[in-house]
């Protein structure tokens, strides 16, 4: 059994030997219709993963609310951009542009959002739910480009995107390398020796050079117009491989079921931090999403809905609010990092 993805790697296989990682990560999440994010149903109890802003819409009410507090800090500058990486199913902008038309109306007043999605099947279904707000929002393959400061989500973004491994052997550093043989199927493989190193045999060393590149081009804009970009995923650790697939709510096999299996990898928030830094942004954290939500006062919001809420809504806006702020749930293994301007104030909840 093959699919269209397996095909096109092993072609590009055969033609050209091991490929790295990372492109083999490009093909199976994005780059062609048959891709991962393409053609499956990733997200909700039917699909393959839940995020935050699946499980309650008090998590993407917070981040909006941290934005308009952030702007007002800084003077209400005007016009505002507002940009999204990797909006999924756009409840996050869905809940954000509700509560700004609501309890903002000045900051809803004077944006414009810009929706950044590889997937054309998952912007249908983001511009089907943001109808009513359709005046104020394109889609768009990079950040706007105008002399106005942004406030940019990414949830489970950085996550999706390729990453490259590196790992020590006994005789130094190599790429790992995707083979594919008839006997194997796809397999790890090892390119050239890049040189040797101190530290241990088997550690596993990981870069994204998309991840870098945003980093740099988001903190090039905050460093010359302010605003803030709220970076929410799951972090990588130094030394291991954070490589994973998911299927169906459980850990899969990253090399089996290419085009089915959503492929990610931990966010090294140290190294976005530091190329965001690099091109004179500020970065805070990172911080657990826990502590963050609660610093930024989930639980009076979660009070506030309970109070209108029927028993069943009132057990389901508990469990959201045990799953987004529980340690061992998405409490500490989801980390919140925030890049501003220069001379912008620091961001809510990063106190
Ligand atoms: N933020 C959403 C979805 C997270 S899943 C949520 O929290 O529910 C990752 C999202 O990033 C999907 O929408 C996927 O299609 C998109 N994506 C993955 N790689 C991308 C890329 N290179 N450019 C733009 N979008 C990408």
């Amino acid at each position: 059994m093959s699919n269209p993805v397996e095909d096109l790697a092993r072609r590009i296989i055969a033609a050209q030997g091991p490929i790295s990682l990372a492109a083999l990560m490009r093909l199976a999440n994005t780059a062609l219709p048959d891709s991962y994010y393409q053609s499956q149903q990733p997200f909700g109890g039917d699909g393959d993963f839940v995020t935050a802003p699946e499980i309650s819409q008090m998590f993407g009410e917070l981040l909006a609310i941290a934005a308009a507090n952030h702007w007002l800090k800084m003077g209400g500058p005007q016009p505002i951009d507002v940009a999204e990486l990797g909006p999924g199913r756009g409840l996050l902008m869905a809940d954000a542009l509700r509560i700004w038309q609501r309890a903002a109306p000045d900051f809803y007043e004077k944006l414009s959002v810009a929706m950044i999605e590889a997937s054309p099947a998952l912007a249908k279904l983001q511009a089907e739910r943001l109808t009513s707000h359709s005046n104020r929002v394109t889609w768009q393959n990079d950040l706007p480009d105008r002399p106005a400061p942004l406030f940019l989500l990414a949830n489970e973004f950085f996550d999706a995107l390729p990453i490259q491994q590196f790992l020590r052997t006994e005789d130094g550093w190599c790429e790992r390398l995707i083979n594919w043989d008839e006997a194997r199927g796809f397999h790890d493989a090892l390119g050239p020796v890049i040189g040797a190193q101190l530290d241990q045999i088997g550690d596993v060393w990981e870069q994204s050079p998309e991840t870098l590149d945003w980093a740099v081009r988001i903190g090039e804009r905050l460093a010359i117009h302010g605003g803030m970009a709220l970076i929410i995923d799951y972090a990588s650790r130094p030394g291991e491989t954070s490589l994973r697939g998911i299927r169906r709510h459980q850990r899969a096999a990253p090399l089996e079921g290419l085009g089915t299996t959503d492929l990610s990898a931990g966010v090294d928030f140290a190294a976005l931090a530091r190329a965001a830094e690099s091109v004179g942004a500020k970065a805070y954290g990172p911080i657990g999403q826990g502590a963050y939500l609660l610093e930024l006062g989930i639980e009076p919001r979660h009070a506030q809905l309970v109070a209108g809420a029927n028993p069943a809504q009132k057990r389901e806006l508990d469990t959201a609010l045990h799953r987004l702020t529980d340690p061992a749930d998405m409490g500490e293994s989801f980390q919140v990092l925030a890049l501003t301007g220069p001379d912008d104030p620091p961001p809510p909840g990063f106190v």
